[in-house]
């Protein structure tokens, strides 16, 4: 199993990434092994008929990547793309990330091989419901507690919700996170990873001296995680000069205007022929000048090909996994692009998922106000962790993030122990 993880390219760069950390903190043999691998891969099929009458077998997987420090945690994404081995490396993100936040949680990643722009809601609905059903065993609020990603929303929430609901014999809100608001979801979940993206960038543009008015920024991606950061940094007055999708992408060095993409884009499912701007080839968009650089869709699009180019001061890593390792060393040797990691970047999603699973094992609601101060607080020191670490350290920013996340895991395997 070690060698089929390794033969995937992002299951191998998530473990490149952990084999640095883990060298910088001089893990002790035993710990790092227990560390590095998952606890729990679990495969399983998923059939469903087609609207057509014929039947398809889809194949869906979870990967639990430790148990440790409490329930796994994170999101479920439908791609035609998804394999085991990506599953596997975004759930060790996940860990880091819930460490690094200070999140009782270990990490968790699920998906399902498909494509969601190609089903119909009923095709959908089947497949969440089958699937759920199928993980019945594994999942539970304290054992493994699933989120929206890549092609998922909150109607796959509720869905979810309904399946274990039933199953209990009563409604279990606690089960996953980023659900409807009228089925217990928490105020600001929609936006909070967006809105995370957006105050790190601010954070990070006020280290540099730049002026959030005078800024522009550049966004790979303009699905949930895009959009609300589009939409959050131009609320700053941040100017948005770059948009993509994956139906192309757009270009106005006066600043898109970010509602009236948003009305465009669910009428026309993409960002392609928005009238107020022009076409742009989508790699060249990442090598333009701007203040920000955001890749907010898939891994590995920052390459060592790419990365000398990049005329970006700040890489803003709102994906899992968008920079490669080789790209990574490029990045450190060129000394003048500010880096915030992935699991700092993002980690406003899973933080104000935790705030909702929070309140649902209380039964009790926060305002939106108060979600969105207390994920600010959090991201500003953890923000503050990160960047003090590197200059310490004299190390980069992704190793600082890393180190710190691995450290937390692995105090927690040391104190706990080995058993039997
Ligand atoms: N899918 C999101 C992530 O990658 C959120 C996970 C969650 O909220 O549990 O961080």
């Amino acid at each position: 199993m070690k060698n089929d993880l390794m033969a995937n390219d992002v299951f191998r760069m998530a473990s490149t990434q952990f084999d640095r950390a883990a060298d910088y903190l001089d893990l002790d043999e035993s710990v790092r092994e227990r560390c590095k691998w998952p606890k729990r891969l679990i495969t399983v099929t998923v059939p469903i008929q087609r609207d057509c009458g014929k039947t398809e077998v889809f194949f869906g997987y979870r990967v639990q990547h430790h148990l440790s420090r409490g329930p796994v945690k994170g999101g479920l994404r439908y791609n035609p793309n998804v394999t085991l081995g990506e599953v596997a490396a975004l759930a060790m993100w996940m860990n880091w990330k819930c460490a690094l936040m200070g999140l009782p949680y270990g990490g968790g990643k699920g998906g399902i091989a498909c494509d969601p722009r190609s089903m119909s809601p009923g095709e959908l609905e089947n497949l969440t419901r089958r699937f759920t059903t199928e993980m019945l065993p594994f999942i539970g609020p304290k054992t493994d507690v699933m989120a929206p990603d890549m092609g998922t929303n909150a109607q796959t929430m509720a869905w979810m919700t309904d399946v274990y609901s039933t199953y209990t014999g009563h409604l279990v809100p606690s089960i996953v996170t980023g659900k409807p608001l009228e089925l217990q979801g928490s105020a600001g979940r929609t936006q909070a990873t967006g809105h995370g993206v957006a105050f790190t960038v601010t954070r990070a543009f006020y280290k540099l001296g730049i002026d959030d008015s005078k800024a522009t920024a550049i966004i790979q991606g303009f699905g949930n995680v895009g959009s609300y950061a589009a939409l959050t940094l131009s609320g700053y007055g941040v100017k948005i000069t770059g948009i993509s999708d994956i139906t192309g992408a757009i270009w106005n060095p006066k600043g898109i205007d970010v509602e009236k993409l948003i009305t465009h884009v669910a009428k026309e499912k993409g960002v392609k022929g928005f009238p107020g701007a022009e076409a742009i080839d989508p790699d060249e968009m990442l090598t333009q000048p701007c203040d920000a650089l955001i890749p907010a869709a898939m891994e590995r699009v920052i390459t060592k090909e790419n990365a000398t180019k990049l005329q970006c001061r700040v890489l803003a890593e709102a994906a899992n996994g968008p920079t490669t390792p080789e790209a990574d060393t490029i990045i450190e040797e060129r000394g003048d692009i500010f880096l915030i990691p992935d699991v700092l970047c993002n980690a406003g999603g899973v933080t104000v998922s935790y705030f909702e699973w929070v309140q649902n094992l209380q039964h009790y609601q926060w305002t939106e106000q108060e979600v969105l101060t207390k994920l600010e607080t959090m991201l500003e020191k953890t923000f503050e962790n990160v960047t003090h670490f590197a200059k310490t350290h004299q190390t980069s920013h992704r190793v600082a993030a890393l180190a710190l996340g691995v450290k937390e895991v692995a105090t927690v395997k040391a104190t706990r122990g080995l058993f039997p």
